[in-house]
C-alpha cells in the first residue's frame, strides 16, 4: 500500500531551525534543518535517512512541535501547527506521538508499565475498565504478554522495554507517529523483531510514519518513500524503488556504498577524505537548489544531474 497521492496528515513548508554554536567555539549557528518541504500520508510510512547530525530529530521533534521552527509552516490534519495556541496543541497531542531511540531513557524509571502506557490515556477520560482494556488492547497489538504490566523499565529486556515505549504512543490511537532511530539502541537480533513489529503496524494501524534512521538498509525494510537529509536539506526524495535502485544524488549513493563518512567512522583521516571528494563532487555539479521533479515520483536538489554516470561513483571505488 503506498499512501502518496492521499491527502496528507502532516505536511511543512520552508521549514527551518538554527542552534547557536557551543559557547566559546566562536563558530556559526547550525542549520540543523535548512528549507525542508515534506509531507506524510495516512497509511505511507516516509523514511528518512542521513549521517547523525544530518538534522533528523530535530526535523522529527519540529513536525511535533516539540521544537519551535526560526520559519516555516507545519499543517497537521489541516490545522496550523505552527500558529495554534498551547491549548489547542495540547489537545491534539494524543494524536501525534513519538517513539525514542533508547527506550530505558525514554520511560520513566519510576513507573510501573501499566502507568507508562496508561499515562496517554488521561486526556481521553475514560473509565477505569475502558483504560484497563485499551492498554490490553494495545499491550496485544505490540507482542507483549499482560504479566509484564506491574514491572518497572529496568525490570525488562531492551526489546520489551521498547515495545512498551511503542504502545505508550499507540495507546491514544495516533494519525501521525515519528520513529527516531528506534532500532539504533536495541541488540541486533532484537533489531529484526522491533523492524517485523513495524511492518505489522503499518499494515493494521492507517499511520502516517516518519521512520528515522541512519541506516539505509533498515528504512528499505519499512518505508514506502524515501527522504535523504545531508547538512540540513533533503537533497532526494523518490519512491523506496527509486531512490535505492536508481539513486541521484552523490550523498545517497555514498550511503548506500557503505563507505564510512561519520565521526563514528574508525578511520577519522579517510571519512574526512571521503567527505572533501563528496563535497568535491557536489561543487562540480552545480549551486545548490530546491528539489526537483527529474522523474514521476522522483526528486533531488541538484541542477544538473548525471543520468549515466556508472554506478556505484568514483567515490565508492576505494
Ligand atoms: P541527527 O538526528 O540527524 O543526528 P540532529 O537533528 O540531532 O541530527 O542534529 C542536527 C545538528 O543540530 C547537529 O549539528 C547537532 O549538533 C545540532 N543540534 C541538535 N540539537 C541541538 C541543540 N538542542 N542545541 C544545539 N545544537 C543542536
Ligand atoms: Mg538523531
Amino acid at each position: 500500500m503506498n499512501g502518496d497521492g492521499q491527502q496528507p496528515i502532516v505536511s511543512a513548508s520552508n521549514l527551518r531551525k538554527k542552534f547557536a554554536a557551543p559557547w566559546g567555539s566562536g563558530s556559526a549557528p547550525v542549520k540543523a534543518v535548512d528549507g525542508v518541504n515534506i509531507h506524510v500520508a495516512r497509511g505511507e510510512t516516509l523514511g528518512l535517512v542521513g549521517e547523525s547530525g544530518s538534522g533528523k530529530s530535530t526535523l522529527g521533534r519540529l513536525l511535533l512541535r516539540l521544537l519551535e521552527p526560526d520559519t516555516g509552516s507545519i499543517v497537521f490534519e489541516g490545522s496550523n501547527l505552527t500558529r495554534m495556541s498551547s491549548w489547542r496543541l495540547r489537545r491534539l497531542r494524543p494524536r501525534m506521538q513519538i517513539v525514542f531511540q533508547n527506550p530505558y531513557s525514554a520511560l520513566n524509571p519510576r513507573m510501573r508499565v501499566h502507568q507508562i502506557i496508561g499515562f496517554n490515556l488521561s486526556a481521553a477520560r475514560l473509565s477505569g475498565v475502558n483504560r484497563r482494556a485499551r492498554v490490553a488492547e494495545v499491550l496485544k497489538l505490540v507482542g507483549l504478554d499482560r504479566d509484564i504490566l506491574g514491572r518497572y523499565p529496568h525490570q525488562l529486556s531492551g526489546g520489551q522495554a521498547q515495545r512498551v515505549g511503542i504502545a505508550r504512543a499507540l495507546v491514544s490511537s495516533p494519525t501521525f507517529l515519528v520513529a527516531d532511530e528506534p532500532l539504533s539502541a536495541l541488540d541486533l537480533s532484537v533489531q529484526a523483531e522491533i523492524l517485523n513489529l513495524f511492518g505489522d503496524l503499518q499494515e493494521r494501524l492507517n499511520l502516517a510514519c516518519l521512520f528515522i534512521s541512519h541506516n539505509l538498509q533498515v528504512v528499505r525494510h519499512v518505508a514506502h518513500r524515501v527522504a535523504v537529509m545531508y547538512e540540513g536539506r533533503i537533497v532526494e526524495l523518490g519512491s523506496r524503488d527509486a531512490v535505492y535502485e536508481d539513486p541521484l544524488h552523490p550523498y545517497t549513493r555514498l550511503l548506500l556504498s557503505a563507505i564510512p563518512t561519520g565521526a563514528r567512522s574508525s578511520d577519522i583521516a579517510g571519512a574526512r577524505a571521503t567527505r572533501q571528494r563528496l563535497k568535491d563532487e557536489l561543487r562540480e555539479l552545480g549551486p545548490e537548489t530546491d528539489l526537483r521533479e527529474v522523474r514521476p515520483g522522483h526528486s533531488v536538489a541538484l541542477s544538473s544531474i548525471r543520468v549515466d554516470t556508472p554506478r556505484p561513483i568514483a567515490l565508492a571505488q576505494e
